[in-house]
Order: C-alpha cells, then structure tokens, then sequence
C-alpha cells in the first residue's frame, strides 16, 4: 500500500532553539528525517558539511536556484539557504516524515506547495532569553547578533501562517508537545489513505 511521508515544518527567530529540539526530536523518532539544507553562509565552529548544511558558494547556489533543485529557498540574514528538493522528495515518497527547519520566507513557499504540510513555530519564553542563548551559543559577531535580534519581530508577524506555537522554556515540555503534535497529525484520517481504501473496499464488499 502506498504511504507519503508528511512535511514538517519548524520555524522561529534564531536561538528560540529550533536545532537543538530539532536534533533531540529525531534521535527519539526514527521515522523522521531532516532536511539537510545547502547554505552560502560560512560554518561555524563544530558544523560539519552535509551534517548540519552543504556549505558553498552564491554562484554555486544560484545556478542550483537555475536547474530547479530547491524545494524552497531564500535570502536569510544576508546569506541564502535553501532545501535540497531531491532528498525530499524520494523520503516522502518512501513514506518517511520530512523536518524542514526554515524560515518564514520559504515556509510561505511550502505552504503554497505543499498545503498538507504541518507547520509549527518555536518561541522563545522572551526576548531576554533569546539573546542570552544567542549570546551563549557563541557562533554570531556583533552585526550578525543585532541582525538575528532584529529580525526577530518581523518573524513573529508571521506566526498566523502557522498551525502550532510552542513555547521552548523547557526543553523536555517543549520536546514532548512537539512530539504531541507529529503523533496527532500522523493520525489524521486524511493522512492515512489505506484506511480510506479499506474503507472503500468493504462498502463495496457489503
Ligand atoms: P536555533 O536553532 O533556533 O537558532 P539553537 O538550537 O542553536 O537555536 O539554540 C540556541 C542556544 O540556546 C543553544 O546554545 C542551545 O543549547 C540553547 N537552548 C536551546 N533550548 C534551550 C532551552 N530550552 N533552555 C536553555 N537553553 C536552550
Ligand atoms: P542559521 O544561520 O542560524 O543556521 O539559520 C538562519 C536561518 O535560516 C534560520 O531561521 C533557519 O531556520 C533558516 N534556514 C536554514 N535552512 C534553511 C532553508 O533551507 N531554507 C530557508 N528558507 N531557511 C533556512
């Protein structure tokens, strides 16, 4: 029987702690998958290539952006980032669920591709929190910490696109309402086709 994997989409300014719960998430879930993302921005200390970003450069980047291999992409903090449209796909088609950890610009270009994809925004618990965890993070220079700060207000104009908020005060509640929402949405009638053909096949039988 065939099973499509679903999209999940997380989002949040940067150090709501999107990564962290992103990673803890699929060390429990082993149906899930993440996207890794192709990025022109430099590595931090620690990233690895093809663990956390396929690192390159804008000309590289923009002749993929010309052979159509993003599923979504776009201009984040003065750097590009974009989602590698063929692991995607081949995932969701082998029924695996799909994290795509991005912003607000290519969440919207999700949303118009992919209406069925479940789309949940991290929150800090306030703005002083969020920059001491940039701050403590320790990977941003003083022009990238005011640009992310910034920016911040504008993503969160953009949290009505969004199907779920959660709150990351606490690591293991906002762990556990996340994984709330992947085992609520996995059983949405809508999301389990054999059902329906099974379904379908006993009216038909009766
Ligand atoms: P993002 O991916 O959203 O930019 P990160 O996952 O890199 O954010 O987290 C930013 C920093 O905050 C990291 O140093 C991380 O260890 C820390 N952090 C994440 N979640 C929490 C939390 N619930 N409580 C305290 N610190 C956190
Ligand atoms: P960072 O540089 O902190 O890793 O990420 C900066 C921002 O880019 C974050 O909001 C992150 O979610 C977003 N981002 C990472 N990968 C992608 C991607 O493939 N596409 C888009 N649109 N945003 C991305």
């Amino acid at each position: 029987m065939e099973h499509h994997g679903m999209l999940i989409v997380i989002s949040g300014p940067s150090g709501a702690g999107k990564g962290t719960l992103c990673g803890l998430l699929l060390e429990k879930d082993k149906n899930l998958a993440l996207s890794v993302s192709v990025t022109t921005r430099l590595p931090r200390d620690g990233e690895k290539e093809g663990e956390n970003y396929f690192f390159t450069s804008v000309e590289d980047f923009q002749e993929k952006i010309k052979n159509n291999e993003f599923l979504e992409w776009a201009k984040v903090y003065n750097n590009y980032y974009g989602t590698p449209r063929e692991f995607v796909e081949k995932y969701l088609k082998d029924g695996r669920d799909v994290i795509l950890e991005i912003d607000i610009q290519g969440a919207a270009q999700i949303k118009k591709n992919y209406p069925d994809a479940v789309f949940i925004f991290i929150l800090p618990p306030d703005l002083e929190e969020l920059k001491n965890r940039i701050i403590k993070r320790g990977s941003e220079t003083l022009d990238s910490f005011n640009l992310r700060i910034n920016y911040a207000r504008e993503e969160l104009r953009a949290i009505f696109m969004y199907d779920y908020v959660v709150v990351n005060d606490n690591l293991e509640n906002a762990l556990s309402k996340i994984q709330s929402i992947v085992s609520a949405e996995r059983c949405r009638v809508s999301r389990n086709k054999s059902l329906i053909e099974f379904v379908n096949r006993r009216d038909r039988l009766i």
